[in-house]
Order: C-alpha cells, then sequence, then structure tokens
C-alpha cells in the first residue's frame, strides 16, 4: 500500500463543500459525553477547512445501531460540544443523506460547519452500499477522511464515497499513517514489537507479518497461554484460544527460521479466579509459566518476566506496542502493563502504542507525553502493522 496521500493541504477547499468523516464514536453515559478526546483531536482538520474557506459536513458513526435510528446513539451531542469547542453553532441533520442533510448542507456559507446524523442509522453504511455513498457524495464536492480508528473498515462513509468524490486525508490520518508508516517501511533497529491483551484471535494473526519486520517479539498479557500451551505447557484455566495452538506453533518455527528472538512470560501471576468486580481484592502468587496448576488462571506477567522484557524493550530503536500485559484493571495485576509502560517511557526509541487498553493504560500510568506516537485506532493500527491494506486510506489520492 502506498502511504504518501494526498492531504487537505494538498487541495483547494476554498468554497467547496467538504464531506469530513471524523470519529465521533466518543464514550458516553446517561446521555453525557464522558470523554471528548476524539473530538478535540479533530479540530486541527475542522478549524483548518473552516480558515480555508470551505462548507464542512462532518460525519461519523457512533456505537452500534444496526441500521436503525436509535436516540441513544445520537450524534446530537456531539453537535452540541462540537459547538461550544468551535465557537460557532454547528447544525446537525436529522437524517444521514436525505431531505434534511441536503437542505442544511445548501445553506451552508464558506466556513460553517454542520454535522449528519450517525452513519450506522443506515443500514447501507456497514454493508458499503453504493446508494448511501453516493447520497453522502451528492452533499459535497470533495472528501476527506480524518476517522483513523475505522480506516480498517470498507463502509460507505469511510471509503465508498470516494468513489465518487476526490479523496484526501485530514491532519489525524496523515500523522497516523506517517509515524506509522515510516516505522514499518525503514525502521530502527532492534525493532522489537510487544503484543498482548485479550483479543486472542484479533490478534495472533498480527504475528506472522510482524516475523518479517521485528528483531524482537515479546507476547504477553492473555495472548500469551495459547503459546505456552504450543510449547506443552498447561495453562490451567487461562484464557486459550485451542483453535490457534497449532498456529502458534508454527509462529515459533518462523520466529526461530527467521532469527527473531520471540520471548514469552517466564513467570506467571496467577490467582484461582477472575477478581470480581474487575478492581476488587485478590488473592495471586507468582509462579514460573510451566507450572501453572490445575484450576488457577494467569493474570499477569510474573516479575521475572517484566525484567525480561522491559530490557528488550529499554535498547530497542523503533518499539510497537500493542495490548496490556495483564488485567492491569485491577491494581494487584498492573505491575506488568506499568513495567512495560515504563520502559517505554524511559526507551530512547521511536514507541508506538496501539489499542484502545494499552493507551488508556498509558495516560493513567501518566506515561502518554513520553511516548512518541499514541495511536487512535485499536484495530486499525493493528491491521496496520500486519501489513493490510486499509480500504478507508487505499481509497485516497495518492500524492
Ligand atoms: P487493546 O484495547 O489495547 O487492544 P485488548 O482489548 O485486546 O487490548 O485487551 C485488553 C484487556 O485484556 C484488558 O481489559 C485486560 O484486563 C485484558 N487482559 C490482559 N491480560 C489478561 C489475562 N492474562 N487474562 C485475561 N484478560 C487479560
Ligand atoms: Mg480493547
Amino acid at each position: 500500500m502506498n502511504y504518501n496521500k494526498k492531504s487537505v493541504e494538498d487541495i483547494d477547499v476554498k468554497g467547496k463543500r467538504v464531506l469530513c468523516r471524523c470519529d465521533f464514536n466518543v464514550p458516553t453515559k446517561e446521555g453525557k459525553i464522558t470523554s471528548d478526546k476524539r473530538i478535540v483531536a479533530a479540530l486541527p482538520t475542522i478549524n483548518y477547512l473552516r480558515e480555508h474557506g470551505a462548507k464542512v459536513i462532518l460525519c461519523s458513526h457512533m456505537g452500534k445501531p444496526k441500521g436503525e435510528f436509535k436516540p441513544e446513539l445520537s450524534l446530537k451531542v456531539v453537535a452540541d460540544r462540537l459547538s461550544e469547542l468551535l465557537g460557532v453553532e454547528v447544525k446537525m441533520s436529522k437524517d444521514v443523506a436525505g431531505e434534511d442533510a441536503k437542505r442544511l448542507a445548501a445553506e451552508l456559507k464558506d466556513g460553517d460547519v454542520m454535522l449528519l446524523e450517525n452513519t450506522r442509522f443506515i443500514k447501507g453504511e456497514t454493508k458499503n452500499d453504493p446508494e448511501l455513498s453516493k447520497a453522502l457524495a451528492d452533499l459535497a464536492d470533495i472528501f476527506v477522511n480524518d476517522a483513523f480508528g475505522s480506516a480498517h473498515r470498507a463502509h460507505s462513509s469511510t471509503a465508498g464515497v470516494a468513489d465518487y468524490l476526490p479523496a484526501v486525508c485530514g491532519f489525524l490520518i496523515a500523522k497516523e499513517v506517517g509515524i506509522m508508516g515510516k516505522a514499518l517501511a525503514d525502521p530502527a533497529r532492534p525493532f522489537v514489537a510487544i503484543l498482548g491483551g485479550a483479543k486472542v484471535s484479533d490478534k495472533l494473526n498480527v504475528i506472522n507479518n510482524l516475523l518479517e519486520k521485528v528483531d524482537t517479539l515479546i507476547i504477553g498479557g492473555g495472548m500469551a497461554y495459547t503459546f505456552l500451551a504450543a510449547k506443552g505447557y498447561s495453562v490451567g484455566t487461562s484464557l486459550l484460544d485451542e483453535e490457534k495452538i497449532d498456529y502458534c506453533r508454527d509462529m515459533m518455527k518462523k520466529a526461530e527460521e527467521k532469527g527473531v528472538k520471540l520471548l514469552l512470560p517466564i513467570d506467571t501471576v496467577i490467582a484461582k479466579e477472575f477478581p470480581n468486580p474487575i478492581d476488587g481484592p485478590i488473592e495471586v502468587e507468582t509462579v514460573p509459566s510451566d507450572a501453572i496448576p490445575e484450576g488457577f488462571m494467569g493474570l499477569d506477567i510474573g516479575e521475572k518476566t517484566r525484567e525480561l522484557f522491559a530490557e528488550a524493550a529499554k535498547s530497542a530503536k523503533t518499539v510497537v506496542w500493542n495490548g496490556p500485559m495483564g488485567v492491569f484493571e485491577n491494581p494487584t495485576l498492573a505491575k506488568g502493563t506499568i513495567a512495560v509502560a515504563q520502559a517505554l517511557a524511559d526507551s530512547e526509541a521511536v514507541t508506538i502504542v496501539g489499542g484502545g487498553d494499552s493507551a488508556a493504560a498509558c495516560e493513567q500510568l501518566g506515561f502518554a507525553d513520553k511516548i512518541t506516537h499514541i495511536s487512535t485506532g485499536g484495530g486499525a493500527s493493528l491491521e496496520f502493522l500486519e501489513g493490510l491494506e486499509l480500504p478507508g486510506i487505499a481509497c485516497l489520492q495518492d500524492k
């Protein structure tokens, strides 16, 4: 995939209607936004477009309404917050690309901003239905994609619409692609990847591609137990993807053939049960990874593993991290994740963190500003690292 894409700075937007796909999939509680981080992150592109005389039509999905209008997933809360942040009224259409959207879009003056209703209120969105793509395109003259977190999906508002409009990226996607594209294309070495977390099946696929690129691959978190099982260890009641045991065995072989160092936990923090509540008190002990007793589950990496992983991260020149090392929501089980975050923060390397929970962990622990780049996309950043073509980026014009 060519990562050298045109951005808003490479085209003339003055007087043009610009449809800008943002990631306004913000967390809400009882109808209130609990973090406006994603809205704030979209401001540079929106401000640039306004300052350069575009008529700005924003769109996004929120949650999973499955093609139906769901009042609790209306983007109205986002329009209100945007109005506050921009200091201008952001009008919101009652529909996605219907009569109301058309009317409001036609009324826009240069520098005005409006927001379409949740794109996933229409069934065609997630099916990349040409009818919806075309209706969206009819509202505008130019398409700008700035939703990195959705760029791995071929939906109408993320990719399909680019079949009908000249398409470029906004600043967020430009930054993501710039930093991660460079790290992958020509990484400063040693290049170390650290994988963890709980979405085992999703994430195991990335390993095959990473083994082509990295010098060291570190596996912790819930991911590790399928590997430990592949080594013939019993893993008790730990997270395990039985169908992937053979795959993990193949990956260990591939690592050896490629001369890639594959580091797995040498010791493990275990407990009888998953903590409930997740941050509640829990009784744990640490055992060697080949000695997890029957009826126990591994919930964090042990102290020796923390040292091993931190050492590898510290001596790297490029580090990519996706997925916590343990159930970091619980203070007793956060030590592995803290150790890795600390190692990245202390490292001189280019450090890239992807994945919602890993990013949250870095922020909660106060390490965020010591990381080179925290990606806004979990799934998207993983697929990027996997070397897959992201439809929301592939559809943009090359420079
Ligand atoms: P990310 O959002 O960074 O991509 P995931 O969503 O894949 O990461 O996984 C995050 C979750 O993984 C966290 O909620 C954490 O509690 C859980 N987790 C980490 N290690 C384990 C483990 N050993 N067993 C069960 N869950 C784990
Ligand atoms: Mg997650």
